[in-house]
């Protein structure tokens, strides 16, 4: 069975990570991919340190390894076909653009879902032949559901905490997730449909990841429907918390594995940590 794990480069691995990592290394042949469409935030130097830090916990993986960064042509092609299904339209708005729209006093209570507000749909009417470099490419989340018709697909998750099929609910995707961002305008794509494509592309048969991403993950099998692509199984594994309870963070660098090197913990060490 092959797994991945999928780090971003924006900082040291902690114990999430490793927890992570030693989750997919276990659960089948763990593929590595590192996650650095953020260019800005993204840094060659945190990405020798995944290397390192992976190899030291005793960690393996087939080379070479998948660069996002090297792969925005099979993204942007995908990004296509949606459009050329007539599911997407142009958006220029900004953050603040939608706060102020959804503070409206019609706009009732604003939702804050997996892909963060939901968006009002003030651009929804915008042609593609609209779109400029200003602007963002939203999926009209709607229309979408139509294409796919009433029988929504289903995801298989062999997690322990939502166990179970689940099959996609249309009025949770329109009422919780709705149009979400599928190029962002500073990098031409977006996690989600990147996620979507590697993860065929390197014939992923189980998502391992954490808990944080399950609520996300009828936006990924909607999109693996749409496109055409197979959907995997997922595993969501719990998270690691900090003392006073809170998922770490890239920030924690009291948590960093590299730092628990330093001071010269084991990589057994690192087990009995993240509770293996
Ligand atoms: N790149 C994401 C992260 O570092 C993980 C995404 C995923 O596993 O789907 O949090």
């Amino acid at each position: 069975m092959r797994t991945r794990f999928a780090p971003s480069p924006t900082g040291p691995l902690h114990l999430g990570h490793a927890f992570a990592a030693l989750t997919a290394f276990e659960r089948g042949q763990m593929l590595l991919r590192i996650e650095d469409i953020d260019t800005a935030r993204s840094r060659p130097d945190w990405e020798t340190q995944i290397y390192n830090d992976l190899a030291w916990l005793g960690l393996d993986w087939p080379r070479p390894v998948l660069r996002q960064s090297g792969r925005l042509s099979a993204y942007r092609a995908a990004l296509d076909r949606l459009c050329a299904m007539g599911l997407t339209y142009p958006c220029r708005c900004r953050r603040a653009d939608i706060r102020a729209a959804l503070s409206a006093p019609q706009a009732g209570a604003p939702v804050i879902g997996p892909d963060g507000l939901v968006y009002p749909g003030t651009c929804r009417e915008r042609p593609l032949s609209d779109a400029g470099p200003e602007d963002a490419i939203r999926l009209d989340m709607a229309r979408a559901l139509d294409r796919l018709g009433p029988h929504l697909p289903a995801f298989t998750e062999t997690g322990p905490m939502h166990p179970g099929p689940h099959r996609l609910d249309a009025r949770a995707l329109i009422e919780t997730v709705g149009d979400v961002v599928l190029a962002r305008r500073d990098l031409g794509t977006s996690y989600h449909l990147a996620v979507v494509v590697d993860d065929a592309f390197q014939e992923i048969d189980e998502v391992t990841r954490g808990e944080d991403l399950f609520e996300a993950t009828p936006i990924h099998v909607l999109l693996q429907a749409l496109l055409g692509l197979p959907t995997p199984a997922y595993h969501h594994h719990r998270l690691i918390l900090d003392d006073a309870g809170k998922r770490l963070a890239k920030r924690d660098d009291a948590r960093a594995i590299a730092a628990y090197r330093a001071e010269g913990a084991t990589p057994a060490d690192i087990r009995r940590m993240v509770g293996l």
